[in-house]
């Protein structure tokens, strides 16, 4: 039987969240009798200190990260016939923005190394009818986004970044959400400015484009009762933006623990043994990348991931798969009838991926533990498959 003092959970969101709860109930209070439950003065200033943090000149709160996506290509008016570029290995919400808008999308196989959209793929699957890139900055590490943008410049495509795993990253120095015509920023819970409950934010460096946006997200309403596109209702409410601003005073010190956790993973996993004998491969760090770790992903073989995860989930340890299925082979998407045969990097990352526990609050003994169950796993030849 485990110990309980040997279980490690995937995440840790309360005992995250736990040294904050005085400054949360305060906001929370102030909301509550305020009674400006929408538009009160907190998403304001959320918004700004997320455009300031982002190196953009405007944000635009909405409802999740799926609704900034979703409202980048509305404000773009893509619809039926135009192509938008996305990977496959991401969360669903990177595709069904475009799907919903009757739009196609145009999957790009990844780099190996990073997970992340691969720029060469990119340049071969534009067309005349591309009307959108949507790279993500997947794991909290920014795709090579500086050749995406200059290749995307010269024939006139938005870049809208996916930075829902992202916020705080940047690369070359430069904020992600900077980058493009949109940022796209995801406050679920779970992400490395996480809320209590759905929440997004969407950057842009573009005045006019932020404007639209804000159309799009109230209703296409302007002036009260005056419809100038069909928009959709997507708020972020004062209550997420209250808690998000606690949240976002201490995200430089919960962005250096989990950099300090990560390398941390790399150094004992370094001393496992485990990398001489090619059991798992660590995440590649792009040296161009500043890394937030929203996720550590190793890779390990497919035909013993199922088998590791097993046994780290009978020891107590917490691990994830994200993502198993590529979303161009999701049910909903079969009609799309995508050819698996251009996408093998995407279709081996959804089988060799394992995502192991990574949290701010992590303590170096539960970091030691899930180092230690995954080397006895390998160690031990535990359910080996026979050769
Ligand atoms: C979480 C996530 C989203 C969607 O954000 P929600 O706020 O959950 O709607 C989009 N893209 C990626 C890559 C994500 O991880």
């Amino acid at each position: 039987m485990t110990h309980p003092a040997d279980k490690v959970p995937l995440l840790n969101i309360n005992q995250d969240n736990k040294p904050l709860r005085d400054d949360f109930v305060e906001a929370l209070s102030s909301v509550v009798d305020s009674g400006r439950f929408l538009f009160g003065p907190d998403v304001k200033e959320l918004e700004k200190e997320v455009a300031e943090l982002s190196g953009a000149s405007h944000a635009v709160g909405c409802a999740s990260g799926s609704d900034a996506l979703l409202l980048s290509l509305m404000a773009l008016d893509i619809g039926p016939g135009d192509e938008v570029i996305v990977p496959s290995f991401t969360f669903f919400a990177s595709v069904s923005c475009v799907v919903r808008l009757g739009a196609t999308p145009v999957f790009v196989d990844i780099c190996p190394d990073t997970f992340n959209i691969d720029p060469e793929g990119i340049r071969q699957a534009i067309t005349a009818n591309t009307k959108a890139i949507i790279p993500v900055h997947l794991f909290g590490q920014c795709a090579r986004i500086d050749e995406i943008c200059q290749l995307a410049e010269p024939h006139n495509i938005p870049v809208i970044e996916d930075a829902a795993q992202a916020i705080g990253a940047g690369y070359k120095g430069r904020p992600a959400g900077s980058w493009g015509l949109t940022g796209c920023f995801s406050f679920y819970p779970t992400k490395n400015l996480g809320g209590m409950g759905d929440g997004g934010m969407i950057t842009s460096n573009d005045a006019d484009f932020a404007d639209r946006l804000q159309l799009f997200a109230g209703h296409g309403m302007r002036p009260r009762y005056y419809h100038q596109v069909v928009g959709i209702n997507s708020r972020l409410d004062t209550f997420q933006a209250a808690v998000l601003r606690v949240k976002l005073r201490h995200l430089e010190e919960a962005t250096r623990c989990r950099k300090a956790i990560a390398s941390r993973y790399t150094e004992l996993f370094e001393q496992s043994g485990l990398l001489d004998g090619q059991q798992i491969t660590l995440p590649a760090i792009d040296p161009n990348a500043d890394h937030v770790w929203n996720q550590y992903g190793i890779r390990v073989s497919s035909e013993r991931r199922d088998d590791l995860r097993a046994f780290l989930g009978e020891s107590g340890v917490g691990s994830e798969i994200y993502y198993p299925i590529p979303v161009h082979q999701q049910e909903c998407f079969a009609a799309l009838k995508v050819d698996d045969s251009q996408l093998p990097e995407t279709i081996r990352a959804s089988k060799e991926i394992l995502n192991l526990p990574i949290f701010p609050s992590m303590s170096e003994a539960e970091q030691d533990r899930v180092v230690a169950v995954v080397t006895q796993f390998y160690q031990s030849g535990q359910k080996q498959v026979a050769a």
